[in-house]
């Protein structure tokens, strides 16, 4: 069987169509993710025009080659507005109607128009342009954890490298990669090329997508609603990365166990609602307080834990001072009356690896041990308690 090359664009042109509708449809589920939408429609926009440009016999008049040229690069501009919109950048509307609207203006100039040199040149540049700036735009945030980013960035990368290509084949290629007479053979090789390369950004970039909605999942699972603090189960996923990083290590890391004294009183005196006040006030006290490498949990009610790595006993002490006297000068309005309360904190501190359910079970008994001896205070937990075997550690109490 054989297959002529207008029918290999037509494929092509079908594929792209498509997986265009395919991202419309998931759009209509997930209407938050409105860079499905300007990726898609652009997407079914080429597939189509492509169709009609091969069916017109590449004909070169000024509608079809102005209009219809500058259409394909305002849809390219389109998937680098998706880019952004993904990013929550500006949309660059100007920068593609500039680009578009160059591409009709060169156009009306007839020795451009009439020779197919430099119209080859002129659609290539642009291209190439909005190729690297939207690769240009997925490499700005690689950093986010995205692992499709890269992929997708290098997809764009490569289609503005085939543009420069083209550009350098024009004098002796034959069209599409240049402006000889059209080869079949080649038309195929490009058709291939630059829908395959649309059809990997495109698998890409909803992977991407989904990449993104994952981990927004996963920090919705992990962060407490009212304080906006990590929660206990973030807490268990520290522990056990701690414990696999920190075997062997001689660092210091301090552990800080703080529970709101007479909490209770407070929302039995005045309400629940000015309880959460009070708990966020305290979230926002203690993260004042400390370095920006300190991170605190909220285990649950009222009791809250920081992890200070790098930190000796001393300065956990000084840390844990300063919060509980910045907790001290809080104080909710509650209209009439004010509430305000304290904190008592016990700190469990180490220069060797010790496993962090450990350190934890012995702030806690150390910050039970201020709670005896009258609130609002910080007492250390006694390094003997830290020797002893995992098996044998306090079970952690739920006080709230
Ligand atoms: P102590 O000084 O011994 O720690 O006494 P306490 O009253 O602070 O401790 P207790 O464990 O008796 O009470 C904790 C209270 O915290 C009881 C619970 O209703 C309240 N609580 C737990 N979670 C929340 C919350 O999200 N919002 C509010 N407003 N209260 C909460
Ligand atoms: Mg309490
Ligand atoms: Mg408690």
């Amino acid at each position: 069987m054989q297959l002529d090359s207008y029918t290999i664009l037509i494929a092509c042109c079908g594929l792209l169509v498509i997986f265009g509708a395919a991202y419309v449809v998931l759009w209509a589920y997930d209407r938050r993710s409105h860079w499905l939408l300007w990726w898609g429609l652009p997407l079914v926009f080429n597939g189509v025009a492509l169709t009609l440009y091969a069916r017109a016999g590449w004909q070169t008049d000024f509608v079809s080659i102005a209009f219809g040229n500058g259409a394909r690069i305002f849809a390219l501009g389109c998937m680098w507005y998706a880019v952004r919109l993904f990013a929550g950048r500006r949309p660059p509307w100007g920068a593609i109607s500039a680009l578009s609207l160059l591409w009709v203006a060169l156009c009306l100039y007839p020795p451009f128009l009439g020779s197919m040199e430099a119209r080859i040149v002129g659609v290539s540049v642009l291209n190439a342009v909005i190729c690297a700036l939207t690769a240009r735009e997925l490499w700005i945030d690689r950093g986010d954890g995205l692992h499709s980013r890269l992929p997708l960035a290098g997809a764009f990368a490569a289609y503005g490298v085939l543009m420069l290509v083209r550009i350098a084949m024009v004098p002796f290629a034959p069209f599409p990669f240049g402006a000889g007479p059209l080869d079949p053979t080649w038309l195929a090789v490009y058709s291939w090329l630059v829908v395959g390369l649309a059809i990997f950004a495109t698998v890409f970039f909803l992977a991407m997508t989904m990449e993104r909605r994952e981990a927004e999942q996963r920090s919705f699972a992990l962060s407490d609603p009212l304080t906006g603090l990590l929660n206990r189960r973030a807490f268990g996923d520290f522990a056990q990365r701690m414990a696999r990083r920190r075997s062997g290590l001689p660092d210091p890391m301090a552990l800080l166990v703080l529970d709101l004294d007479h909490f209770k009183l407070i929302n039995d005196r005045h309400g629940h609602e000015v309880g959460d006040r009070m708990l966020r006030a305290f979230a926002d006290a203690a993260e004042d307080s400390v370095r920006p490498t300190d991170q605190l949990f909220r285990m649950g009610g009222e009791e809250f834990c920081f992890v200070l790595p790098g930190t000796t006993i001393d300065d956990a002490i000084l840390i844990a001072e300063r919060v509980r006297r910045a907790f001290e000068s809080v104080v909710i309005e509650t209209g009439q009356e004010s509430a305000s309360t304290t904190v008592s904190i016990g700190i469990a501190a180490t220069s060797f690896a010790v496993d962090v359910p450990i350190l934890l079970a012995a702030a806690d008994a150390a910050v039970y041990e201020a709670k005896a001896r009258g609130r609002n205070r910080v007492i250390v937990a006694e390094p003997s308690t830290l020797l002893r075997s995992q098996d044998d550690t306090i079970p952690l109490r739920r006080r709230a």
